[in-house]
């Protein structure tokens, strides 16, 4: 971690001291997504098929999408509308570490068995530009949190975002794939290949967004991580949905 990174904790950790947490729905005092709106969030009782987005279960993919992705299997949390969308959109601004933190603790009580036991995550990245502009990574900040959760090591930065994409919202879906060809590098294949060495198995790793639209970024991620090391890869995200 940077020191602006930590700068950044000390002065989150004093915002929260001082202003402490409302629903970010209700505006009840106490945590960032109350009870009765948690009761609200449209989650998805099954994991999707990374290919279509259609439901599927046990986690993986159909067999005749199983050619058009590079992911093996998908779980997002909730429909990206209400309490979740909000939390995701205010963590931009404000209070992020804590925000993130009680979005992951839901995801993890509903994250199916199978994914609890992977070996690694890896968040989507920005790009290096994007990040100085920004300030933080959410992907990074959800990775961390899921970790911590689940006794997961997060390897945050062997993936590199290599060009400077424009925003995919106004692409149209082949707008976005041909935006995004390329647009991934695995820069540290050799963590991961150690890893797998030192597990005596292929790595099952879960690659983890905020929210995924087309579930194209996740599959380019997983794709230039494919290229260079043998693998099964899960995306994850809170919100899936425009
Ligand atoms: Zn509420
Ligand atoms: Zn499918």
């Amino acid at each position: 971690m940077s020191a602006h990174n930590d700068s950044m904790d000390v002065i989150e950790l004093l915002g929260q001291l001082f202003f402490p947490s409302s629903c970010v729905q209700c505006r009840r005092m106490g945590k960032y997504i109350c009870k009765d709106c948690e009761k609200t969030i449209r989650f998805f009782e099954f994991p999707l098929c990374p290919a279509c987005g259609y439901a599927i279960s046990p986690v993986g993919t159909h067999p005749h999408c199983q050619r058009s992705t590079s992911l093996n299997g998908l779980f997002a949390l909730a429909h990206h509308d209400g309490a979740i969308k909000t939390l995701i959109h205010k963590a931009k601004y404000q209070d992020r570490f804590a925000m993130l933190q009680e979005g992951t603790t839901i995801l993890a009580q509903h994250l199916p068995t199978e994914l609890k036991t992977a070996d690694v995550i890896i968040p989507v990245p920005l790009h290096p530009k994007r990040q100085r502009e920004r300030g933080f990574n959410q992907s990074e900040i959800l990775a961390k949190a899921l970790g911590k959760e689940l006794d997961i090591p997060t390897a945050s930065k062997v993936l590199k975002r290599t060009r400077y994409t424009h925003a995919q919202m106004n692409l149209k879906r082949e707008e976005r794939l041909k935006n995004l060809d390329g647009a991934f590098e695995l820069v540290n294949p050799d963590i991961l290949r150690a890893l797998a060495q030192q597990r005596g198995h292929q790595l099952r790793i879960l690659l983890i967004d905020d929210v995924t639209t087309t579930r194209s970024t996740l599959n380019e991620c997983a794709k230039a991580i494919k290229k260079h090391v043998r693998c099964k890869i899960y995306g994850i995200v809170l919100a899936h949905g425009k």
